[in-house]
């Protein structure tokens, strides 16, 4: 048996019973069916063959779940911190336990490469473990003082809160927003995306039987017109925290604005990677490549516009070009793959239609641009060039293996071009120049950036966007901020009279 053989089989094996059984919405503990009884069909872009039916959720088990939350939010808040760690660390082991799991499901549900499904998995428990050591001191705050006065500051949970999640790298995204949000004492109702929903249920599942109480995390599968407008509008809900779209966002927004909604959005980017002629360009190859190609290039942070020095332009294409036409393109479970099958027919058929796009703009298909077989959404990793930041290539975000090439000449054309998008996510800075990267960071507008480097991430450092790219951010403190209330108490520290109104 061949090692791709085997973890399909093993996969099958993992799968089998939500096959069987079908994927349940999992409220105050117990895995039921939608209220209204309807399913959808949920399936593999790996051959296209049905993997699940799914509860398809609607208002009324948004109802259940959020009141389900609103009961659990009265216990778990009052839960002691230190509890509460020690509960989310049982989580985060438990999910290393069944890491495996994790992944081989989350290939199958989304055609991502295991070798990058396998790290998404344990960066899942890693968010557990370092928002769970934050628990103890969520609610500390500070003390300020006047001659007179003492101002004691503090936090405390919101509420039951909703998170709603993309289909990329679900698990992973989901224990990015679920983790701080049960470490500050919150609640949650979790509206997995459609397309990929098989990780939300492993998560809760996990979660509780590493200890976690009935109704802290309800999950409610379903549409997002339906189900996550709901969630956006229930009363009980006090905040969103919502990874998608960033038309999505202004959707969202718009529903929740009648119960006055907090909310946190990390949406869409169009990232630029910017390599000046001093950088290490062996270096730069690598990094823009993997920033493009790895996970499909379905990642918001994905370096989507290589913006090159136009006197080592056609040399630095060539090279890019030569990388993507050697990646291996294949099953997910292929320990060999790097990239795997775009996640849905639909979202195939919207990145080819790119391809048109380009050449009919004047761009060159430099590497890819194609089908790969007959079944399955695999394309081939692709490259743009002679590309202008005016195309819809450079100004949209395909979410694929795509990669547009832009010359630029100097400094100023460099920030013109990258800041020339609605987006504002992250931007990634090729050059050997200290002076040129302080002054290229100063201006560039990008909630991340990162210099002569990929997207590594600390957790302690902030992550989100900027423009049409988000709004909050996460990591850190910054998580605890959204999913808490600050509030002042104010104590006289010396006789205090108030003055008399009136004679
Ligand atoms: P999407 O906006 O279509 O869907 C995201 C989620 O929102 C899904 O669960 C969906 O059901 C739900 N939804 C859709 N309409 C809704 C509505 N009216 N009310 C409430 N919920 C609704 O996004 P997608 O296609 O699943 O994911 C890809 C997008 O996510 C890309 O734009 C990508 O850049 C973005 N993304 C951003 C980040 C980030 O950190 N900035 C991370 C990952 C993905």
């Amino acid at each position: 048996m061949t090692k791709l053989e085997d973890n399909i089989a093993r996969a099958k094996g993992f799968m089998a019973s939500a096959a069987e059984n079908g994927v349940m919405n999992h409220i105050d503990g117990a895995s039921i069916p939608a209220t209204s009884g309807k399913t959808f069909e949920i399936i593999s872009p790996v051959d296209l063959s049905v993997l699940a039916q799914v509860a398809a959720g609607d208002a009324a088990d948004i109802d259940a779940a959020a009141v389900a939350a609103q009961a659990a939010f009265k216990i778990w808040s009052k839960t002691p911190g230190s509890e509460r760690r020690r509960i989310l660390i049982r989580v985060a082991e438990a999910i290393e336990a069944r890491a495996d799991e994790i992944a081989l499901t989350e290939c199958i549900d989304t055609g991502q490469a295991l070798r990058f499904m396998s790290k998404a998995a344990l960066r899942g428990a890693a968010n557990f473990r370092f928002f769970a050591d934050q628990a103890p001191s969520s609610e500390d705050g500070e003390v300020t003082r006047t001659p007179t006065q003492m101002n004691t500051t503090s936090r405390r949970p919101i509420g039951p809160v909703g998170v709603i999640t993309p289909w990329n790298t679900p698990f992973m995204l989901s224990t990015w927003k679920i983790a701080p949000a049960l470490a500050a004492g919150c609640t949650v109702v979790h509206k997995p995306a459609e397309f990929s929903p098989m990780s939300a249920k492993l998560l809760v599942e996990i979660a509780e039987s590493a200890g976690l109480p009935k109704g802290v995390l309800n999950v409610v599968n379903g549409m997002g017109e339906t189900a996550g407008k709901a969630l956006t509008e229930n009363p009980l809900i006090k905040a969103i925290a919502f990874v998608g779209e960033s038309q999505t966002g202004s959707h969202i927004m718009r529903q929740g604005a009648d119960t006055l909604k907090r909310v946190h959005f990390e949406l869409g980017g169009k990232n630029p990677v910017i390599v000046f002629d001093d950088a290490d360009l062996d270096q730069a190859v690598d990094a823009a490549t993997f920033m493009i190609y790895s996970l499909n290039g379905e990642r918001c942070t994905s370096s989507s516009r290589l913006l090159v020095q136009a006197n080592i332009y056609d040399d630095f294409c060539a090279r890019v070009a030569e990388v993507a036409r050697n990646i291996k393109v294949g099953h997910p479970l292929d320990p060999e793959t790097v990239v795997g099958p775009l996640i849905h027919p639909i979202h195939e058929e919207k990145v080819m239609s790119y391809f048109d796009i380009a050449t009919s703009e004047g761009a060159t298909i430099a590497a890819g641009g194609t089908k790969v077989g007959d079944t399955g959404c695999y394309i081939t990793p692709t490259l743009f060039t002679n590309a202008t930041n005016d195309m819809t290539i450079a100004q949209e975000e395909i979410f694929g293996p795509v990669l547009t090439a832009i010359p630029f000449n100097d400094e100023a054309d460099a920030l013109r071009i990258a800041n020339d998008t609605q987006y504002g996510l992250a931007a990634y800075l090729w050059t050997n120049d200290l002076n040129r990267a302080i002054r290229m960071t100063d201006e560039l507008e990008a909630g991340m950036m990162w210099v002569n480097s990929e997207n590594t991430r600390h957790l302690p450092a902030p992550f989100g966007g900027v423009k049409a790219s988000g709004i909050g951010r996460d990591g850190g403190d910054w998580s605890f901020d959204f999913y808490m209330e600050t509030i002042n108490v104010s104590f006289p520290r010396a006789p205090h009279k108030t003055p008399r109104l009136g004679s």
